[in-house]
């Protein structure tokens, strides 16, 4: 490929997840919102094209395929809907920290089911007390022979409930970055309980939970890799999920414009077609071009980190950014040339707008890929 053009592997792979959306997720996203239902039959279709491990190994039975795919599956994904594409990506991304940094037995344990979403993994960073400051997390894992004796508050993990394999960063030594490791803990450990479903603005169709962990007792061989490793196991998967929530955004502001063409053409005003008023073709013109240098960017993130390149946490950082706040002004601008009707559930676009929205807040806040990016230019 070179950087400007997708090879025909990749507008074949593109095609078959928006058909898999058009067909299976976009006439019943509205539906799942309001109903907070999280449709796990249907992420199975998903596995079953490859969508479960996207970038795992091929040997556990992942897709093997590399960054840009996968952010090309989840933007297509996120067209039909971003809060299923959203929790796919998650998965996927607490999937290959298993298969990057666990040991054979770990990988052939768990990876087969993941990548075919018989079972479903959750990534759990986040505390009451440590959101964008993730290393003062506080969460202890106490040594007692062969297990680990685990307590703490994970916060707003997405799928949390429904999982069933936790990728938990944990206190095993000092403050600070250096004393976390990272543990699978496995939903039916005892000590292991969920908070409420959070209410919440958008993201419907996929749960928010806090996970307790009181006393879990987990056995020290779902430890990945060695203790004090666990901070740069998670930023690690971190670099992806960021490329893959922003696609979900692109995905989002795509479906998005398409809903705004169609109602420009087909809507009257002042007794003419809203398309033909220069204003909202101007506007049309700024979402599409914001569109295409977001994905363009974003597919240049993708294979730095694919490359390797040691600028491609910065960059990650920059595209996460870029797309989902391009990508929520874009929903948000779309809203508006639907008028009233794009207030209202049944034409789709507020739920977008809902959805997208959180993309500026999690996996690191677009403040923190500012800091990121800050400190790759000046220094910490
Ligand atoms: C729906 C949903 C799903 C989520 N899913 C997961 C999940 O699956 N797993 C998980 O681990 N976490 C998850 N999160 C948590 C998410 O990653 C955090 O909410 C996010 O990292 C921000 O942390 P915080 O909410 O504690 O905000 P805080 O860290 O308290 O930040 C508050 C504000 O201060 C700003 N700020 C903080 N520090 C700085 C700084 N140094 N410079 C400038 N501004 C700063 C932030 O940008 C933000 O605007 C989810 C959150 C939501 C809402």
């Amino acid at each position: 490929m070179t950087p400007f053009s997708l090879s025909e592997d990749h507008v074949a792979i593109r095609d078959m997840a928006r058909a898999f959306a058009a067909e299976k997720l976009a006439p019943d996203a509205v539906r799942w919102d309001e109903e907070k239902h999280f449709p796990v039959d249907v992420m199975r279709e998903a596995a079953e094209l490859g969508m479960g491990g996207v970038y795992i190994a091929e040997d556990v039975g992942g897709s093997g395929l590399g960054r840009l795919e996968a952010a090309l599956i989840f933007e297509a994904l996120a067209t039909g809907c971003p809060t299923v594409s959203a929790y796919v990506s998650i998965h996927n991304m607490a999937a290959w920290m298993i298969d990057r940094y666990g040991s054979d037995a770990q990988r052939r344990r768990w990876l087969p089911g993941l990548v075919m979403m018989e079972s479903l993994a959750s990534y759990c960073l986040t505390e009451p007390g440590a959101g964008s400051d993730a290393a003062a997390l506080k969460t202890r894992a106490r040594r007692e022979g062969d297990h680990y004796v685990v307590d703490g508050v994970k916060q707003f993990i997405s799928g949390a409930g429904v999982s069933d394999l936790y990728v938990t960063m944990v206190r095993t030594g000092d403050e600070g970055a250096g004393g976390i490791s990272t543990l699978v803990i496995e939903k039916d450990t005892p000590g292991l309980s969920f908070g409420a479903n959070e209410r919440k603005m958008g993201w419907n169709a996929q749960p928010t939970r806090q996970v307790i962990l009181e006393g879990a007792r987990v056995p020290v061989e779902n430890r990945l890799s060695e203790e004090g490793m666990g901070f740069k196991i998670a930023m690690a998967g971190l670099d992806g999920g960021r490329l893959n929530i922003g696609a979900c955004s692109l995905g989002g502001a795509d479906a998005a414009l398409e809903k705004s063409l169609a109602y420009a053409r087909e809507r009257r005003a002042f007794g003419r077609s809203l398309a033909e008023f220069q204003a909202l073709q101007f506007k049309l013109a700024d979402m599409a071009t914001e569109l295409e240098a977001s994905r363009s960017f974003l597919w240049r993130a993708a294979a730095a980190l694919d490359a390797g390149a040691p600028d491609a946490t910065k960059l990650c950082a920059m595209a996460k950014r870029i797309a989902t706040d391009r990508g929520f002004d874009i929903a948000n601008e779309a809203l508006q040339i639907h008028g009233g009707y794009g207030y209202l559930a049944d034409y789709g676009i507020e739920k977008i707008v809902r959805d997208l929205r959180v993309h500026q807040i999690l996996e690191g806040t677009n403040e923190i890929m500012r800091v990121i990016v800050a400190r790759a230019l000046i220094g910490r």
